[in-house]
Order: C-alpha cells, then sequence, then structure tokens
C-alpha cells in the first residue's frame, strides 16, 4: 500500500472511530471541539447513522402493520413532543422565557430529550446562534444562504456542527446534569424507544383487543412519530424565513405562516419572534393562535413554571403600523447591504417550497401506508435573547458559516 492511501486510510479509520464513540458521548473531540467547528461543511456518514437508520425504521410498517391505537399514539406522541421542542428547546433553553425550578429544568430537559433532537445544551447553543446571524453566510441554516436542503436536513449531518460549544450558552453549561443529559444525548431516546415497546407489549397482553404489539408500537409510536417530528421542526429552518407574512422590518427574512404554526404548534409566527424574542408567546395577538403558549398556560397553573413574559405594549403598537411589503423590501437591503450576493428571483423562492411540499407529500404518504386492518373494531381516524450568548464566534474562513437545528 503506498504511503498516501495509508495515510487516507488511518486517518478514514480515526474519524470513523470518533464518530461511532460520539454515538455514546457526544462530547468526545480527540482533536478538540474548536477545531472539528472550523473545519469545512461535510456530511459525517458514520456520525449520522443513527439518524440514518431513524428514517430506515419507518419502512419497518411493511411487517408490523398498524392498529388504531398505535396511529393514535404516534400522533399523541408527535404534537405532546412537539411542544417539548417550542416550549422547552426553544421558550425556555434557547430564550428564557420563563421560570422554573431546578428539579422542574431538569424535568423539562428530560421530557425535551424524548424528541430526539439531541440535548438541550447543542440546541440552544445553535439556536441562539441562529438568531445572531440570521441569513447571513454563519447562519448554518438559511435557506437564502445554503439552499432548502442544506437548511432542512443537511447542516446537522456535517461535522462541524456536531460539537456543542458550552463557552456560549454558559448559564445553561452551569448545571452538571444537564451538561450530562447533553452529553449523553442517546440514553432518554434509547429508554424512550424501549418505553414504547413495552407499552405495545402490555397492550398485546392486557387489552389484546387492540390489536397492537411492541413492535407495532415501537415503530409508530417511535420511528415514525420521531421522524416526522423532525421533519416538522425542520420546516422552520428551511420554510420560515421563505413563506409567510412578514409584519416586522426585521435584520432577516423571518416570516409569519398559518400552516408553519398548524405544523409545529406556534412557532410559525416566525417574523414577530425574530422581532422580540424575550417573551414567551409567538402569536403577539389573539387571533394568532399558539398552542404552545396555551400549553405553557397550563403548565404555570401546576407550579411546574411561572414568570412568562408578555409582549410588551410598544411591540405590539408596533405591529399594528407594520406593512408587509415594506417589510419585505427592507429584507431585501438589509442581504443585500450585508452580503451584496443574495439575490430574491422568484425561481429562488419557488423552487425550495415546491420541494419542500414534495418532501411533506412523501412523508405523509409514506407514513399512512397501513398494510393491513387489524385494528380494533372502533375506528378514528426565545431575550434575554441573545441575551447570555457570549460573543459571535470569530468567522470561519469556509463559505458555511460556523455552526448552525430550528426554529
Ligand atoms: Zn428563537
Ligand atoms: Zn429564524
Amino acid at each position: 500500500m503506498s504511503e498516501p492511501s495509508s495515510q487516507t486510510s488511518v486517518s478514514f479509520t480515526r474519524r470513523a472511530a470518533t464518530a461511532l464513540t460520539q454515538w455514546i458521548d457526544s462530547d468526545h473531540c480527540p482533536d478538540g471541539a474548536e477545531k472539528m467547528r472550523n473545519e469545512p461543511d461535510k456530511v459525517d456518514l458514520v456520525r449520522v447513522m443513527p439518524f440514518v437508520i431513524l428514517h430506515l425504521a419507518c419502512f419497518a410498517v411493511i411487517w408490523v402493520g398498524w392498529s388504531s391505537v398505535a396511529v393514535w399514539t404516534a400522533v399523541a406522541l408527535y404534537f405532546i413532543r412537539m411542544f417539548a421542542v417550542t416550549g422547552i428547546h426553544h421558550r425556555y433553553f434557547s430564550h428564557k422565557t420563563y421560570s422554573t425550578s431546578r428539579f422542574g429544568q431538569f424535568f423539562l430537559a428530560l421530557w425535551a430529550a424524548t424528541t430526539v433532537q439531541r440535548g438541550s445544551l447543542w440546541w440552544a447553543y445553535h439556536h441562539r446562534h441562529h438568531h445572531q446571524h440570521s441569513d447571513d453566510p454563519e447562519d448554518a441554516h438559511s435557506p437564502h444562504v445554503h439552499g432548502f436542503l442544506w437548511s432542512h436536513i443537511g447542516w446537522i449531518t456535517s461535522r462541524r456542527n456536531f460539537p456543542t460549544d458550552y463557552t456560549k450558552i454558559k448559564d445553561l453549561a452551569k448545571f452538571p446534569e444537564l451538561v450530562w443529559l447533553n452529553r449523553f444525548d442517546l440514553v432518554v431516546p434509547v429508554l424512550f424507544a424501549f418505553a414504547t415497546y413495552g407499552f405495545g407489549a402490555l397492550l398485546e397482553t392486557y387489552a389484546p383487543g387492540l390489536g397492537t404489539n411492541g413492535l407495532q408500537m415501537l415503530v409508530w409510536g417511535f420511528f415514525i412519530s420521531t421522524t416526522v417530528l423532525f421533519h416538522g421542526t425542520a420546516c422552520i429552518n428551511s420554510m420560515a424565513h421563505l413563506m409567510g407574512k412578514r409584519r416586522f422590518k426585521t435584520d432577516d427574512d423571518s416570516r409569519n405562516s398559518f400552516i408553519l404554526t398548524i405544523i409545529t404548534l406556534g412557532e410559525g409566527w416566525h417574523n414577530n419572534h425574530h422581532r422580540f424574542q424575550s417573551c414567551t408567546r409567538n402569536g403577539f395577538y389573539w387571533w394568532e393562535i399558539d398552542p404552545t403558549y396555551y400549553g405553557l398556560k397550563m403548565l404555570s397553573w401546576t407550579g411546574l413554571i411561572w414568570g412568562l413574559k408578555p409582549v410588551p405594549q410598544s411591540i405590539l403598537d408596533e405591529g399594528m403600523h407594520a406593512d408587509h411589503h415594506a417589510s419585505v423590501v427592507a429584507a431585501v437591503a438589509s442581504r443585500a447591504a450585508s452580503s451584496g450576493s443574495h439575490d430574491y428571483a422568484t425561481l429562488r423562492r419557488i423552487v425550495p417550497v415546491a420541494t419542500a411540499m414534495a418532501v411533506a407529500t412523501a412523508t405523509a404518504s409514506s407514513a399512512n401506508l397501513p398494510k393491513k386492518a387489524d385494528g380494533p373494531a372502533i375506528r378514528k381516524n426565545l431575550s434575554e435573547e441573545a441575551h447570555n450568548m457570549g460573543p459571535a464566534k470569530p468567522a470561519p474562513s469556509s463559505t458555511h458559516g460556523e455552526v448552525p437545528p430550528v426554529a
């Protein structure tokens, strides 16, 4: 074997070994997290294999079939966990829009970990970075900079985006229990997967008339529900800066979209959120439905959380006098001023949205591929915003900015 090919082989083996270890210990960076974050964007197939398996396992529905109880469990777990994505990962850890106790915080982090979107600290770190660099080249998931597919799914497969920069989330990194959950971010998802299997097995034993079993519940309650949950969440990254109306003249191209609001329980009011991130609501007015806010309000009645932050009257007044077209013009001007290279040609806007619709359709159709009807008789069918973030990272040398899921 020649010297260069030998070196290449050693390099590949070393990178693969690192990736495999990161499945278990996501803070494992033998060459330093900083070095990894400064690498050019490149998909790491070994590291993302659990993510690939998550998707492929959905096809097991061909063998396990379906039942009403399994499908409805998948739907319920989608919404229970979408609430965790938006109400916990986003509105608590990323933006601290309400308060809780240390125990409450740990409980919320556990809940959010069942979403299988890495740890809350990784999530918050990347999301705060998004607000700091929205639609700039450094924004890892701006559809205007990187295109639809990269913003939707590509950026999380890139090696440089794996490590958590704890120096940028010092307010969260001071809690060792949160750091542990973030470091070993596969633990809760694996336990959650076993729990869905156990739930199905229990139903098979004690309620055989429901027609489900452990494997079927695992496929529907964990794999399908989690995969759809990921893509629902990712729609905010890929589409919330593309589709919908602009109310506020923010420095980015964030939009308000009712469709995205339904998919994400309130995150669709993204332009509102980019204008003011410190309030608990994303729907600023009574007619802008915000299920996550309603849920958080109910949680506050239990005493688990408190201090939900309201939308300032000045922001509400500003919004009442805003104009969509003027805001779009401002966004275009802002982008041109900051980069001088972004064009907002009609084609560039239509292609990503059309692709998104195709992906959504394919996802929906595959999720409804019942093989047999063996179910029961009854059928139903973030401020402190940039707040506690540390200083912005020096711009990396590659065209794809530093890090960057969601909202
Ligand atoms: Zn946010
Ligand atoms: Zn955004």
